[in-house]
């Protein structure tokens, strides 16, 4: 056998576990130190009532011989993509079920979705990045570019008129910046797409943090984006699902790239490689769409709006530049005194006892930030946000 060697050229994703080997030292040195983390990517908070309450049929369901389901169609069940069918209708988005996708979370469609594509394509990824689209894009063996997302573009990259690009991966609200791309911001990507022949990979995982009715949650409310994007959506942050697993993929029947189907071909590989996402899973997900369910959801995330809010407040009177925070779940800060990301990261450590992440850790252009989340408790948020106005 030879072994794909691509993974050679991964870079070691450090990052996690050096923060908690620094993380590891500093409790062994200072045992009586109330470490507070404010870096943590997951969510905190429990699944809600409507939720638990539609898990608990399911379980019931499958625990009856009249009404146990084995294998569901490897899309997902009618039920759930009506259900999304209706909430991207109430944003006057028309989708078809059939361009609807279950899945098991946004990280494996974000993957296999490369499936779909030639090796030999320009692929732009913004810098800094959720690592994923770089390392599934290395791994499969395909050059990567990156375009800069700085303080000057507002951590936002506009599209290069004079690159010709074949995929672009765009996130709104993003990770690890927490910035948001406007209406007119995202038009002109989908404009440049349309232009170019170029596909958009749309994540919208944290689509449900946006409060700002001026600001697009889908890809699909910039006219044209069913003619050049796929959207990746998640009920991981949104409903609290990160050990739940499901998310959903949108690839419009519109999308024709190189003389090729992509909603024909997705349909293809889902059903040829995917066996679905368990039943409790979806009827859980489909409780999340229904007003009750609506309403909880809601209350939790502004539940972590509120720490971001704490965080912005206190970022204000110190006049630590930021991004993020009002519409995300992420604030994306500049280090003071012009500190690097590590350094930073280690006076936090040492003299507050707060940990967060080292921008430098998602790329070239993270270096000099740090990014900060609202996934604690509003109590350690206030208290942390107290301990940096302490020695700042
Ligand atoms: N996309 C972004 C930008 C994320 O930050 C994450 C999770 O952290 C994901 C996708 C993955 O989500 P899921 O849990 O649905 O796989």
């Amino acid at each position: 056998m030879k072994a794909n060697h691509n993974y050679d050229k991964l870079e070691g994703s450090y990052l996690f576990s050096k923060i908690a080997q620094k993380v590891r030292d500093h409790q062994n040195l200072h045992p009586e130190a109330k470490i507070i983390r404010m870096g943590i990517g997951d969510v905190t908070m429990p699944l809600c009532d409507a939720v638990i309450s539609a898990m608990h049929n399911a379980v019931s369901e499958m625990g009856d011989i009249r009404t146990f389901r084995g294998y569901g169609p490897e899309q997902g069940y009618s039920f759930l993509q009506m259900a999304i069918h209706d909430y991207y209708a109430q944003r006057k988005i028309d989708l078809d079920e059939k361009e609807i996708f279950i899945s098991d979370g946004a990280k494996s469609d974000l993957g296999n979705i490369l499936d779909l594509m030639d090796l030999d394509n320009r692929v732009l990824v913004p810098d800094p990045v959720y690592p994923v689209y770089v390392d599934t894009n290395v791994m499969a063996g395909r050059a990567i570019e990156f375009m800069n997302a700085t303080e000057e573009n507002g951590f936002l990259p506009q599209p290069d008129p004079s690159v010709q690009a074949d995929v672009i991966y765009l996130c709104s609200p993003n990770n690890p910046t927490g910035a948001v791309f406007t209406r007119d911001q995202l038009k002109q990507w989908v404009d440049y797409a349309r232009e170019k022949g170029a596909l958009i990979l749309f994540d919208a995982a944290y689509e449900a943090f946006i409060r700002d009715p001026q600001l697009p949650r889908s890809i699909y409310e910039i006219p044209g984006a069913k003619e050049c994007a796929i959207e990746f959506c998640s009920f991981s942050k949104t409903a609290g699902f990160t050990g739940v697993r499901c998310g959903y993929t949108i690839v419009p029947r519109t999308l024709n790239a190189d003389g090729a189907d992509l909603n024909r071909m997705w349909t293809r590989r889902q059903t040829t490689k995917f066996n679905g996402v368990s039943y409790i899973s979806q009827r859980a997900a489909e409780a999340v769409f229904q007003p009750e369910g609506m309403r909880q959801v809601k209350a939790n995330i502004d539940y972590y709006l509120g720490n971001a809010a704490v965080m912005m407040e206190a970022l204000d009177t110190l006049k630590i530049p930021y991004v993020g925070g009002a519409n995300s779940p992420y604030l994306w800060l500049k280090c003071p005194n012009q500190m690097d990301s590590w350094s930073f990261f280690d006076l936090l450590l040492k003299e507050a006892n707060l940990v967060v992440t080292p921008g430098a850790g998602f790329g070239k252009n993270g270096e000099g930030f740090c990014r900060l989340t609202a996934f604690n408790t509003r109590e350690n948020t206030i208290e942390a946000m107290e301990r940096i106005k302490r020695i700042l």
